[in-house]
């Protein structure tokens, strides 16, 4: 049997191909009938241009249809998908280019100077363009392709995409995922999630990550059903489509900016069945705040690059805020202390997974994979988490986020949720700065309301809040305020740039 994803997922797309697949902002829709002749003419111009099975095809495009169909084409072919941050400069494109050496790179107009001058240099066959409305040289050069193509034979273990991680810290590294790592994964959430016939998902992801390329796209291709296809979240498109849809996925921050607008609430989800959040921590807050609003439990997931999801609040059972729920089926979760064993329930420890769905490795990096990996074959995630009496997983950060101070550790996020329920605090993110006695000094940089609780916080209030609720060591020793954290693309706040900036202030 091909084991082709594309196989897998068309296997699963409606027997009448007039139906609908994505709708677009302005009306538009493409029907499944579409992707199957667009993929297939733009398959057929890939393996026209000479590339090879298991060659690369890289893209820094927008969000657009055709760039959902590049993808697919590209597995179909048999290559290896690797999408690009449209926001990557020169720096970024040139180490990907040259370490992933694709066999056609597609870029947006406003980028092929810098993609020919670094496609010539990392000897990148193939440049060609897809603008940010889906037309371009890629949509020319396969008009005339014929729409049929015998989708390339895969089995499970070989190679579909390499995502390359945010990488916070040293070189970015390309994830290796096989078709069978998706599949698995893809399989997984659509029966876990319950999705069913007549499902609308409202998609406002970004395509170039695995929450909207796979989590999101995945499941709505399994279950045959249609998508609000949006470029990007917006507040005003997303009170409009709500309605209108059934299950909705986004980041914490997606959540917490439809708190913000007084109009959202129950109507506004009427016919939702599932709101999903991850990529980041949600706060039990805005759990809280939403559920009180909206009359729904947001189920929280994680997962990461290197796998997909591990873990999910249930469907059907309790939802617990500040939690990531239990190990999904077929992913074994394990918990474990600085020497390697199990940790009890309610002690942090270094969280690692195994299962089908985790990734086969970094690209040209045997040896950091092989360090990334236990004996027995587990992921070491670097996530940091703990246990509850029933199995549910909390996260309490990243490792190397792990603060630790005069020997002893400390995990940002105990303090960022004391401080966080003070008045007048939106948000606040705790990190490890240089100290010359402790190593690193336990320091919190808080973001304030607008508002007189706000202008009334101050370092010293803060910092006296703490003490007597925390042991001495965790307290913070420097406090900044700020407007707003920095974030990426997906939401998460970006330590080690607060790092940067703050292990440099002259007020230390
Ligand atoms: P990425 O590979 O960009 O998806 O990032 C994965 C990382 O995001 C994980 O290793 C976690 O540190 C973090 N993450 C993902 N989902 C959650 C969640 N629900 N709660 C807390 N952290 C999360």
């Amino acid at each position: 049997m091909n084991q082709n994803l594309y196989s897998f997922l068309a296997s699963h797309f409606p027997k009448n191909p007039a139906a609908p697949s994505m709708i677009l902002p302005d009306g538009r829709v493409w029907t499944y009938g579409d992707i199957e002749r667009a993929s297939g003419r733009m398959a057929n111009l890939i393996v026209s241009l000479g590339l090879r099975p298991g060659d690369r095809v890289a893209a820094q495009v927008e969000k657009t249809p055709e760039a959902l169909v590049l993808y697919l084409a590209a597995i179909r072919a048999g290559m290896v998908f690797l999408p690009l941050n449209p926001a990557y400069q020169r720096q970024e494109l040139d180490y990907f280019l040259n370490d992933a050496t694709p066999g056609l790179f597609v870029c947006r107009p406003q980028m092929r100077a810098l993609a020919d001058e670094l496609a010539a240099k990392a000897g990148v066959p193939h440049v060609i363009e897809l603008d940010d409305d889906g037309r371009g040289s890629l949509i020319a050069a396969a008009a005339p392709q014929p729409d049929g193509f015998d989708t390339i034979v895969r089995t499970t273990a070989d190679l579909a995409a390499i995502l390359y991680t945010s990488g916070t810290t040293g070189r970015s590294k390309g994830a290796m995922l096989s078709h069978g790592n998706l599949a698995h994964n893809a399989q997984t959430l659509h029966a876990y999630w319950h999705f069913q016939p007549g499902d609308v998902l409202l998609h406002m992801l970004p395509t170039f990550h695995v929450h909207g390329l796979f989590v999101a796209c995945h499941c709505v291709l399994l279950n045959g059903s249609a998508m609000f296809f949006e470029p990007k979240f917006d507040l005003a498109r997303a009170m409009k489509l709500l309605p209108q849809a059934t299950v909705f996925m986004g980041v914490p921050t997606y959540y917490v900016r439809l708190l913000l607008n007084p109009a959202f609430g129950r109507d506004t989800c009427r016919n939702i069945r599932l709101f999903v959040a991850g990529s980041a921590p949600l706060l039990k807050e805005t759990f809280d705040e939403f559920r009180a609003r909206s009359g729904h439990t947001i189920l929280e997931r994680y997962g990461m690059t290197e796998g997909g999801m591990f873990t999910s609040n249930p469907y059907d059972g309790e939802r617990r805020g500040g939690t990531v729920g239990h190990p999904l089926p077929g992913t074994a979760i394990r918990i474990v202390g600085a020497d390697g064993t199990a940790v009890r329930t309610g002690v942090v420890g270094n969280i690692q997974v195994k299962g089908d769905n985790v990734f086969v490795g970094y690209w040209g990096m045997p040896e950091k994979t092989r360090e990334e990996f236990t004996a027995d074959g587990f992921f070491k995630t670097g996530d940091m988490g703990s246990w509850d009496a029933d199995f549910y997983i909390t996260i309490s950060g990243r490792s190397k986020d792990l603060v630790i101070t005069g020997g002893l550790n400390v995990y940002p996020k105990e303090i960022e949720e004391l401080i966080d329920a003070m008045p007048g605090v939106v948000e606040s993110a705790v990190i490890g700065l240089p100290h010359p006695d402790f190593g690193e000094a336990v320091s919190a940089v808080v973001v304030r309301q607008k508002n007189p609780a706000g202008a009334a916080l101050t370092e010293a209030a803060i910092i006296s809040a703490i003490k007597g609720q925390l042991a001495n060591f965790k307290v913070p020793k420097w406090v900044y305020l700020v407007d707003q954290l920095p974030r990426n693309a997906m939401g998460k706040v970006q330590k080690s740039i607060l790092r940067q900036q703050y292990s440099a202030m002259p007020d230390r």
